[in-house]
């Protein structure tokens, strides 16, 4: 440590609240020193009410750029001066770039992280039809990032909760973003009929609900019988790391079923890229702290 800082070191940042559970600054630590890129990332406990502030310190500090979690992401969208195509339809983002001259771009890299994994897993959004399952946080990212990726069709089913809004909310700004798109729409969870016939005609299904995650370990958010040997399938939870969804689609044969820790890696590589234009050592970090 005492090598690799020095005066001109560049400091990149976390700020939300909690943040001392975040893989972040190990990651980006280690892509860092691994290629020999002057700069440190910390990690800052930041509230919403503190947000302002802490952005105001990282321009007089010059601070290279940072990301944001829960739950400054949307504050940190209304406070920069540019937001990146997704992160303007979202009105959040997770990662700031800070030019010289103070300029804050606002990204989210949790859409193109999420599909960015499936392509490691072999599956393309370009042309297919999607179900997203929740329209919450990731949901809408994974949702908008899918749209300005060029899929076919989005089906979107929440349950009717304080989250159903934002889903209809998100299915007016992507028709207007995206006017090529053949189908956006949402619908009720528990309409199960209307979910079973869905799938049957999608070739991928999403769940970014918090169903699955502990303590909703024992949750399968779609009745097994949907699971067929053609439909792909992706979680966000990683924790379990294999889902009860998961699990279920591949005894069903999915001809993938993928958990969410690869949305995990790529949303970090994806920020590590916009902060230094180059590419983080992703099988290592992988093999380090995954
Ligand atoms: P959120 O609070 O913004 O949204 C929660 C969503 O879950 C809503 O759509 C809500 O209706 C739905 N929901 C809650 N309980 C449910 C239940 N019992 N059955 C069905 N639906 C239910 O949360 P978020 O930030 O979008 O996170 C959702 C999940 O995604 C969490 O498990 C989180 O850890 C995970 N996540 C993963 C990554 C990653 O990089 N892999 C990134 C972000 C979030």
């Amino acid at each position: 440590m005492e090598k690799r800082i020095n005066g001109h070191t560049r400091l990149y940042a976390l700020i939300g609240s909690p943040v001392g559970h975040s893989g972040s600054p190990a990651m980006q630590n280690y892509s860092f020193e691994k290629l020999g890129i002057d700069a440190a990332y910390l990690a800052f406990d930041v509230n919403v009410g503190q947000t302002a502030k802490a952005l105001e310190a990282f321009r007089t500090l010059n601070v290279g750029g940072f990301n944001v979690t829960m739950p400054c992401k949307t504050e940190v969208a209304r406070l920069v001066d540019r937001l990146s195509p997704a992160a303007e339809l979202i009105g959040a983002c997770n990662t700031v770039v800070v030019e010289e001259d103070g300029t804050m771009t606002g990204h989210i890299t949790d859409g193109t992280g999420f599909v960015r994994n499936l392509k490691e897993h072999s599956v393309e959004v370009k042309d297919q039809k999607i179900v997203v399952l929740g329209t919450g946080g990731a949901a809408t990212a994974i949702a908008v990032q899918a749209a300005l990726d060029g899929v076919a069709e989005i089906a979107i089913f929440n349950r009717k909760d304080e989250f159903f809004a934002n889903g209809e909310k998100t299915v007016e700004k992507i028709k207007k973003a995206v006017p090529t798109i053949g189908k956006v729409y949402i619908e009720d969870l528990d309409n199960t009929e209307k979910l079973r016939a869905v799938i049957a005609e999608s070739d991928i299904l999403i769940n970014a609900t918090r169903a699955g995650m502990a303590p909703l370990q024992d949750v399968i958010p779609v009745p097994e019988d949907v699971l067929r040997p053609e439909l792909a399938v992706a979680d966000v939870v990683y924790n379990p790391l294999e889902t009860l969804l998961v699990k279920k689609a591949k005894e069903a044969g999915c001809r993938a079923a993928i958990g969410g820790i690869g949305m995990l890696l790529w949303q970090g590589a994806a920020a590590f890229e916009l902060f230094t234009g180059k590419e983080m050592p992703v099988e290592e970090v992988k093999e380090k702290f995954f």
